[in-house]
């Protein structure tokens, strides 16, 4: 489905409560707090064993997309600390910033973009409405980190506040060791560190989280072109992993917000439960980094066409969105407590994920674990199938209940090896989304499955 096609209508008691993804993720073990043992850190977390698998899929996809489908684009991979000078060139020292009023009631902390004009024109608390302070604080968000062991000549540097400023710093030795001709794209997904004043949310506002850029690099005169190809392209991307379409809007920057070098932006947003939300924004940046840069380092940072020789800074089109909320996003968006239809008990909660996506791709379920012709053939399946994704073998309790455990973490499929296998050599291929079964011959299965959960 693209862009443009008819959607769904917006169902708002459908929307998932964040609690039950942060409870899921723990008791599944896709994402913990992280020093849980001593309290945890506010805004930091770590992945576990299926938090892992699933992110690594989400950003193999989104580099398979973006690097390998386009013959244009080339991925880095930068360093988290950079020259300090980086920080002052980009105008992050001086502007990145969070401006903050406290309720004087309830003590709660608001960040003056993120209250209701109402609530910041009165100086009304949106929680108790109680009075809220007048003058806000302002707080720079960047991390700051100190490199070398003496005292003296310990040099102050931030961790990066966002992972794109390695690719321009890179661009130059891109552009001289790749033989890549304007226009071209550099992409790289990187941690990125902010001092967030108001970390909340659990995955969608973090102190340490991944941010995926890609930023190409046109000749002024293509820039409208290169900035709507890229808009459309970014959005399609996000539409082919969630189910609910019609969670997914475009949000154009008005002029408030609207750098002074950008002609347009837009934010790529997702409905959640805390109303919408940006997943990504797609920035008009014009030469405003290479300028920065070539001005701040003195090094000259323009391009010169191999045909007509002319000289220029080339203008840039950013799309810029996050692994960790792409993450939650898709928790939430795939996230259903079924009731059982005949009412005994057999509820389940199911996670439908894309299947390139999920975690575990199949599971192989013998259907005695105690019978030895059926442990056999089933262990050697399994041994065969994890070749070629990730699979689980489980044979504690009923079929049931392994189906609903699989159901809960989101594998599209499992696989039940019964006594009919020994007879046919065939086996059930069961259906996460439909709970349809079918039966595939053992030398079949292999790539069927592989077929389903493999992106192309
Ligand atoms: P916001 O206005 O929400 O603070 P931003 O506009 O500063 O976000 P960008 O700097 O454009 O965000 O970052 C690009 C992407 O990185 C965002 O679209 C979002 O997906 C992700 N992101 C930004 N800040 C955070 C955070 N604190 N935790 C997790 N993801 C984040």
């Amino acid at each position: 489905m693209t862009q443009t096609e008819e959607r769904a209508e917006l169902n708002e008691s459908e929307l998932v409560p964040i609690e039950k993804i942060v409870s899921l993720c723990k008791r599944r073990g896709f994402v913990y707090p992280n020093s849980e043992i001593y309290g945890g850190v506010a805004g930091i977390y770590d992945f576990g064993p299926l938090g892992v698998e699933m992110r690594n899929n989400i950003r193999r996809y989104w580099w398979w997309s973006m690097v390998q489908l386009h013959d244009n684009v080339v991925g880095i991979e930068g360093a988290n600390i950079t020259h300090p000078r980086v920080w002052e060139a980009s105008g992050h020292v001086e502007n990145f910033v969070d401006r903050l009023v406290e309720c004087k009631k309830c003590k709660r902390r608001f960040r003056i973009d993120h209250l209701p004009p109402e609530n910041l024109e009165k100086h009304v608390c949106p929680v108790c409405g109680g009075e809220l302070t007048t003058e806000p604080r302002v707080f720079n968000l960047l991390m700051e980190t100190y490199l070398g062991v003496i005292e003296d000549e310990r040099m102050k540097t931030y961790l990066r506040g966002e992972a794109c400023q390695n690719i321009y710093l890179d661009y130059d030795n891109v552009l001289k060791s790749s033989r890549m001709q304007v226009p071209f794209g550099i992409c790289q997904i990187g941690k990125t560190y902010r001092n967030e004043v108001t970390p909340g949310n659990f995955l969608f506002r973090q102190r340490e989280f991944e941010q995926w850029d890609l930023q190409f690099f046109v000749h002024p005169s293509e820039m409208q072109k290169w900035f709507d190809y890229w808009k459309s392209y970014r959005f399609d991307w996000c539409q082919s992993i969630i189910t609910h379409k019609e969670r997914l809007r475009f949000r154009a920057h008005g002029s408030d917000e609207l750098a002074h070098y950008a002609k347009q932006a837009y934010d790529i947003e997702y409905r959640t439960i805390l109303g919408w939300q940006e997943w990504e924004g797609i920035h008009w940046r014009q030469d405003w980094d290479l300028s920065r840069h070539s001005e701040y380092s003195g090094q000259d940072l323009s391009y010169t066409d191999p045909l007509t020789k002319e000289r220029y800074i080339p203008w840039i089109v950013e799309t810029s969105g996050g692994v960790d909320r792409t993450f939650l996003y898709l928790l939430l968006d795939a996230y259903e407590e079924q009731p059982d239809p005949m009412g005994k008990g057999n509820d389940r909660t199911v996670l439908h994920l894309h299947p390139w996506l999920a975690p575990v791709k199949v599971a192989v379920l013998p259907l005695q674990k105690n019978k030895e012709e059926l442990v056999n053939v089933s262990k050697e399946l399994y041994r065969k199938l994890q070749r070629l994704m990730v699979a689980q073998y489980d044979d504690i309790q009923n079929i049931g209940r392994r189906y609903r455990r699989q159901d809960e973490i989101g594998t599209p499929y499992c696989v039940t090896i019964d006594f009919q296998t020994l007879d046919d050599q065939t086996v059930t291929v069961r259906e996460r989304d439909s709970m349809s079964q079918i039966r595939v011959h053992l030398n079949e299965l292999p790539m069927y499955l592989f077929e389903r959960v493999t992106w192309k």
